[in-house]
Protein backbone atom coordinates (compact mmCIF):
# COMPACT_ATOMS: atom_id res chain seq x y z
CA UNK A 1 0.00 0.00 0.00
CA UNK A 2 1.33 3.49 -0.96
CA UNK A 3 0.46 5.53 2.05
CA UNK A 4 1.86 2.46 4.63
CA UNK A 5 5.18 3.51 6.96
CA UNK A 6 5.10 -0.63 6.74
CA UNK A 7 5.08 -1.37 3.40
CA UNK A 8 7.74 1.39 2.82
CA UNK A 9 9.95 -0.58 5.41
CA UNK A 10 9.00 -3.63 3.23
CA UNK A 11 10.63 -2.40 -0.08
CA UNK A 12 13.06 -0.36 1.46
CA UNK A 13 11.98 2.99 0.87
CA UNK A 14 12.40 3.65 4.60
CA UNK A 15 15.55 2.28 6.60
CA UNK A 16 15.28 0.47 9.37
CA UNK A 17 17.51 -2.20 11.57
CA UNK A 18 16.62 -5.09 10.38
CA UNK A 19 17.03 -8.25 12.86
CA UNK A 20 16.47 -10.79 9.85
CA UNK A 21 14.80 -10.69 6.42
CA UNK A 22 14.06 -13.01 3.40
CA UNK A 23 11.41 -12.85 0.42
CA UNK A 24 8.40 -12.55 2.55
CA UNK A 25 8.88 -11.64 5.91
CA UNK A 26 11.00 -8.85 8.08
CA UNK A 27 12.03 -8.21 11.39
CA UNK A 28 13.70 -5.01 12.48
CA UNK A 29 14.27 -2.59 15.17
CA UNK A 30 11.16 -0.71 16.80
CA UNK A 31 12.03 3.31 16.24
CA UNK A 32 10.51 3.58 19.82
CA UNK A 33 11.22 0.84 21.74
CA UNK A 34 9.76 0.00 24.88
CA UNK A 35 11.96 -2.58 26.29
CA UNK A 36 15.81 -3.14 25.54
CA UNK A 37 14.78 -5.65 22.96
CA UNK A 38 12.02 -4.57 20.84
CA UNK A 39 11.93 -5.87 17.60
CA UNK A 40 9.09 -6.07 15.11
CA UNK A 41 7.98 -9.07 12.87
CA UNK A 42 5.90 -9.01 10.08
CA UNK A 43 4.68 -10.12 6.73
CA UNK A 44 6.37 -7.77 3.62
CA UNK A 45 2.63 -8.03 2.01
CA UNK A 46 0.00 -5.46 3.47
CA UNK A 47 -2.54 -7.13 5.83
CA UNK A 48 -3.91 -4.28 8.38
CA UNK A 49 -4.72 -6.05 11.34
CA UNK A 50 -4.86 -9.50 13.04
CA UNK A 51 -8.32 -9.56 12.13
CA UNK A 52 -7.49 -9.98 8.37
CA UNK A 53 -5.01 -13.43 9.48
CA UNK A 54 -7.24 -15.54 7.63
CA UNK A 55 -5.54 -13.95 4.58
CA UNK A 56 -2.88 -15.24 5.42
CA UNK A 57 -0.92 -17.95 3.87
CA UNK A 58 -1.13 -20.78 7.10
CA UNK A 59 2.90 -21.38 5.88
CA UNK A 60 4.09 -17.65 6.24
CA UNK A 61 1.96 -17.52 9.33
CA UNK A 62 3.86 -20.52 10.43
CA UNK A 63 7.04 -19.02 9.45
CA UNK A 64 6.73 -15.66 11.26
CA UNK A 65 6.12 -17.71 14.55
CA UNK A 66 8.51 -20.02 14.18
CA UNK A 67 10.94 -16.71 13.44
CA UNK A 68 10.12 -15.19 17.02
CA UNK A 69 12.04 -17.91 19.12
CA UNK A 70 15.14 -17.60 16.68
CA UNK A 71 15.51 -14.20 17.15
CA UNK A 72 14.65 -14.49 20.86
CA UNK A 73 17.58 -17.06 21.22
CA UNK A 74 19.94 -14.91 19.08
CA UNK A 75 18.86 -11.61 21.15
CA UNK A 76 19.58 -13.77 24.02
CA UNK A 77 16.83 -13.21 25.62
CA UNK A 78 14.88 -17.01 25.04
CA UNK A 79 16.05 -18.20 28.62
CA UNK A 80 15.09 -14.46 30.56
CA UNK A 81 11.87 -14.40 28.91
CA UNK A 82 9.80 -12.14 26.38
CA UNK A 83 6.48 -11.16 25.19
CA UNK A 84 5.02 -11.81 21.90
CA UNK A 85 2.41 -8.50 20.92
CA UNK A 86 0.06 -7.83 18.22
CA UNK A 87 -2.14 -4.89 19.30
CA UNK A 88 -5.18 -4.64 16.99
CA UNK A 89 -7.83 -1.62 16.45
CA UNK A 90 -8.28 1.61 18.38
CA UNK A 91 -8.69 -0.21 21.56
CA UNK A 92 -5.97 -2.17 21.20
CA UNK A 93 -3.61 0.38 21.08
CA UNK A 94 -2.30 -0.32 17.05
CA UNK A 95 -0.75 2.31 15.44
CA UNK A 96 0.10 0.95 12.71
CA UNK A 97 -2.30 -0.58 10.37
CA UNK A 98 0.11 -3.45 8.80
CA UNK A 99 0.01 -6.43 10.80
CA UNK A 100 3.19 -7.02 12.83
CA UNK A 101 3.86 -8.88 15.94
CA UNK A 102 6.00 -7.43 18.89
CA UNK A 103 9.05 -8.98 20.29
CA UNK A 104 9.72 -7.55 23.68
CA UNK A 105 12.31 -8.77 26.28
CA UNK A 106 15.35 -7.37 27.74
CA UNK A 107 13.68 -6.21 31.15
CA UNK A 108 10.61 -7.86 33.22
CA UNK A 109 7.60 -6.74 31.44
CA UNK A 110 4.43 -5.97 34.16
CA UNK A 111 1.10 -7.89 33.74
CA UNK A 112 -1.17 -7.16 33.00
CA UNK A 113 -0.17 -4.42 30.20
CA UNK A 114 -2.01 -1.12 30.38
P1 LIG B 1 1.45 -0.71 17.10
O1 LIG B 1 1.20 0.49 17.97
O2 LIG B 1 1.17 -2.02 17.76
O3 LIG B 1 0.72 -0.56 15.77
O4 LIG B 1 2.99 -0.74 16.80
C1 LIG B 1 3.57 0.09 15.85
C2 LIG B 1 5.01 0.23 16.25
O5 LIG B 1 5.71 0.69 15.12
C3 LIG B 1 5.27 1.22 17.37
O6 LIG B 1 5.89 0.54 18.47
C4 LIG B 1 6.20 2.26 16.74
O7 LIG B 1 7.19 2.70 17.62
C5 LIG B 1 6.77 1.49 15.57
N1 LIG B 1 7.19 2.27 14.42
C6 LIG B 1 6.52 3.27 13.78
N2 LIG B 1 7.23 3.74 12.75
C7 LIG B 1 8.38 3.01 12.70
C8 LIG B 1 9.53 3.03 11.86
N3 LIG B 1 9.68 3.88 10.84
N4 LIG B 1 10.54 2.16 12.14
C9 LIG B 1 10.43 1.28 13.15
N5 LIG B 1 9.36 1.22 13.99
C10 LIG B 1 8.36 2.08 13.77
ZN1 LIG C 1 1.57 -2.08 4.67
Amino acid sequence: MDDCVFCKIASGQIPTKKAYEDDVLIAFNDISPKAPIHILVMPKFHIASVNDIQNIDDALLGKILKLIPKLAAMLEIDMSGYRVVINCGENGGQSVDHLHFHLLGGRVLTWPPG
